[in-house]
């Protein structure tokens, strides 16, 4: 049986009950926040901590346990008997349940809360051989900065991305390739690693983060300088970052082949460090 967390209680997954008057289901006024367990320790937890009370912050959602997510996490990975398994840990927070109306509840709601934890078995194939994806416009709000339930665009681009057999969809703003539907886009062009910079465009991803400093620990210089969709045909490589999926190499876009339909060095390069740096987490 799958035990949750719901408002500050650990309860079995199927007797949750949360009501129609939630305002994330009202209105999707609610963060999410995804952190993966590799078999004893937390990736970056720091980091999905920071971005997650960013989150909260931005939205104006007041949560006053949130310092407690780490603990909650761990607690879930436990009561789920994961401890020894790959897994990810889901918490959404929303404004909380009010009789609909635009403006918050006067006088303010606690929260919802919810958490879950689920066994992950990473998908391999495409991250050795490398993925297509397609490019959309992007028509997502002005605030992709923050990690809001709002989802639509990108549920909708993904959808029609895996539909024509692509394994994610690029979006493109005013020219320039911004991000994925739920991963951050790199770009590798005459041994330089570029990568949309953080603004309100994208998806401060932790994955990006740690990619950045791989590489520049590497000596391969970074620049965070979007690409645009027409210079596509001057790289070498690309791939995409995840908390899920980590580093996965894109090897053609719609029907533009990239760096010879191969995954390219530096992405193989990165991906050996990345798997490093896990072990060493595992050790130490
Ligand atoms: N961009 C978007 C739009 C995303 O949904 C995600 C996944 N949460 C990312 C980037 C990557 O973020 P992270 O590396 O923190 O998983």
């Amino acid at each position: 049986m799958d035990i949750a967390y719901f408002n500050g209680t650990f309860m079995p997954r199927d007797e949750i009950r949360i009501s129609p008057d939630d305002r994330g289901f009202l209105f999707a006024e609610g963060i999410y926040e995804v952190v993966r367990w590799y078999q004893g320790f937390f990736f970056e937890m720091d980091g999905h901590m920071a971005r997650m009370k960013r989150s909260l912050r931005e939205t104006l959602i007041s949560w006053p346990e949130e310092d407690k997510f780490p603990v909650i996490a761990r607690e879930l990975v436990k009561l789920n008997h994961l401890a020894n398994s790959q897994a990810l840990v889901y918490l959404q927070v929303t404004r909380g349940a009010a009789s609909r109306t635009h403006a918050f509840p006067s006088p303010p709601v606690g929260p919802t809360t919810y958490a879950f934890a689920r066994e992950f078995t990473p998908e391999n194939a495409g991250r050795e051989s490398g993925v297509a994806i397609t490019v959309k416009e992007d028509i997502r709000w002005a605030r992709c900065d923050i990690k809001s339930i709002a989802l639509l665009p990108n549920t909708l681009g993904f959808q029609d991305a895996v539909s024509n057999g692509f394994f994610e969809c690029a979006f493109v703003r005013n020219g320039l390739i911004t991000e994925c539907s739920h991963s951050n886009i790199f770009f590798v062009q005459k041994g330089i690693v570029y990568t949309h910079p953080e603004s309100e465009n994208i998806l401060s991803g932790i994955t990006r983060k740690n990619f950045i400093k791989l590489a520049r620990r590497e000596g391969i210089p970074v620049k965070e300088e979007a690409i645009a969709l027409k210079k596509l045909s001057k790289v070498q490589e690309i791939f995409i970052t995840n908390t899920s999926g980590e580093i996965t190499p894109v090897v053609r876009v719609d029907n533009f082949e990239i760096g010879g339909g191969v995954p390219g060095p530096v992405t193989r390069m990165l991906r050996e460090r990345f798997n490093d740096q896990i072990c060493s987490y595992k050790h130490s």
